[in-house]
């Protein structure tokens, strides 16, 4: 533990294995392989997810948002957010323990790493007490050159996402794309090397509000207090079953004894009821760590999971699928903008007809590699002559074009006109309004 003032204790987890351990290295694996393999999938000619900060545009998986979508990025925000709420009030720090990249390369990389090389938690311990010497010089130098590659790795797998996997790992990357991940890589090494769990104590803002998203109901990660104490191991009844051998608190990796009870720190990895698992069995008990709630460790009630949180989070999260799902099926996949040519209001041609010009934009983000051809047609100006030249675009181009209306002069009875632009293309139609101004206003 900490901290700042220059009295840190470093935490020196001791290695464990069990059901939840396992359960944890299955999960990490399958982050991994999303975390590296996606960038690499091709989807409509481009990367399954890329964020092209540059061309303002996100790919994902087969469509191309850009900066008229931030609605959609606001909906996922929001889905993650209560998605977060929602399981942290049903069962606690589950993200923390088993999906946050913090713990995630922590536990997947660097202490087996450190294990490898410095060995289990005994054995630095002792050489630490040893002070400093050259076995424990080189092997701290490799140690660290390993973080500093692992490091590197994940820098690159998540600028990956903004640069292109491709261009990156095969050194086409441009120099601030590389500086980037340098950047990167030095923050992530810092963690790895000397913040680690202070992250999650410090910084992190997430364990700041736990209180306010868990209740009596939550399951956590718990002691058993009424089975454990008094400790010794010496009653022979149901209770006083800890034998107090700290292995719970030695693998813990945040650096804390479970059996105080519910602490800030707990990231609820599951750690202390792996230990625990491989000590009581033995003694013919079941654990005295595990999954449960506060109500069902002082009543011996089940926990509700249908409580008014978890009902007003599910209606939310249901609520923004509805949302989004609706506006994603009306969605085209391309925009539209109309504007008055500059300085041009109108202009009497010599027939009397009075023309407009405006300047037509067509933006595709069309998910398919092919061109498409996009169609105008005006309603709303009957007898109207429309003038517009053929609009063909390839995905993520853009074009303007002068779209040209004229009206009959005995047609325009009022001063302006309101009428629609109607592109369509195969994917879907856009509908633009404007106004027409009319020759009416030259006797005004
Ligand atoms: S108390 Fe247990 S669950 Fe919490 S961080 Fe420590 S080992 Fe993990
Ligand atoms: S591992 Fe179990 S028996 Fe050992 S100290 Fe922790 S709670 Fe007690």
């Amino acid at each position: 533990m900490l901290g700042f003032a220059g009295t840190r204790e470093w935490v020196e987890a001791q290695s464990v294995t069990g059901t939840f351990t396992t359960i944890r290295r299955w999960t990490f694996l399958a982050l991994h392989v999303i975390l590296f393999v996606t960038p690499w999938i091709p989807v409509g000619g481009h990367p399954a997810v890329l964020v092209d900060i540059p061309h303002r545009q996100v790919f994902a998986f087969g469509n191309v948002y850009t900066a008229a979508d931030t609605i959609f990025l606001l909906i996922i925000v929001l889905f993650l957010a209560f998605s977060l709420f929602f399981f942290t009030s049903l069962f606690g720090r589950l993200w923390c323990g088993y999906a946050c990249p913090q713990t995630v390369f922590l536990e997947a990389w660097i202490r087996p790493i450190e294990q490898w090389i410095e060995g289990d938690r005994s054995r630095r311990l002792r050489r630490q007490r040893q002070g400093p010497s050259f076995d424990v010089a080189w092997r701290r130098a490799v140690k660290w050159l390993a973080f500093a590659i692992v490091a590197v790795v994940v820098a690159m797998a998540f600028v990956s996402y903004f640069a292109g996997a491709r261009d990156l790992w095969t050194g086409k990357g441009g120099p601030v794309e590389y500086a980037i991940v340098a950047a990167f890589g030095a923050v992530f090494f810092l963690d790895f090397a000397w913040f680690r769990e202070q992250f999650c104590n410090y910084l992190c803002p997430y364990a700041r509000f736990q209180g306010a998203l868990t209740d009596d109901q939550t399951i956590q990660v718990t002691y058993f207090p009424a089975r454990g104490e008094p400790r010794g191991g010496k009653n022979a009844g149901e209770e006083g079953r800890c034998i107090d051998c700290g292995k719970c608190v030695v693998v813990c990796p945040q650096g804390i004894d479970i059996r105080d009870g519910f602490q800030l720190e707990c990231i609820a990895c599951s750690r202390c009821i792996d230990a625990c698992t491989g000590v009581m069995p033995q003694l013919g008990h079941a654990s005295l760590v595990g999954y449960s709630s506060l109500v069902e460790m002082q009543g011996g009630r089940r926990p509700r999971f249908l409580r008014p949180r978890t009902l007003a989070y599910a209606a939310l999260l249901v609520g923004l699928v509805v949302v989004g799902a609706g506006m994603a099926r009306n969605r085209v996949p391309f925009e539209v903008t109309v504007n008055r040519a500059p300085g041009s209001l109108f202009t009497v041609d010599g027939d009397g007809a009075v023309r407009n010009t405006f300047l037509l934009k067509i933006t595709s983000n069309e998910p398919q590699p092919g061109p498409v051809t996009y169609t105008v047609l005006v309603d709303g100006l009957p007898g109207a002559e429309v003038i517009v030249p053929p609009f063909t675009l390839r995905p993520s181009e853009s074009h303007t074009a002068p779209l040209i209306v004229r009206l009959p002069a005995l047609d325009t009875v009022a001063r302006t006109m309101p009428f629609r632009v109607h592109v369509t293309a195969p994917s879907g139609e856009v509908t633009v309004e404007a106004t027409f101004k009319t020759g009416a206003a030259v006797g005004e």
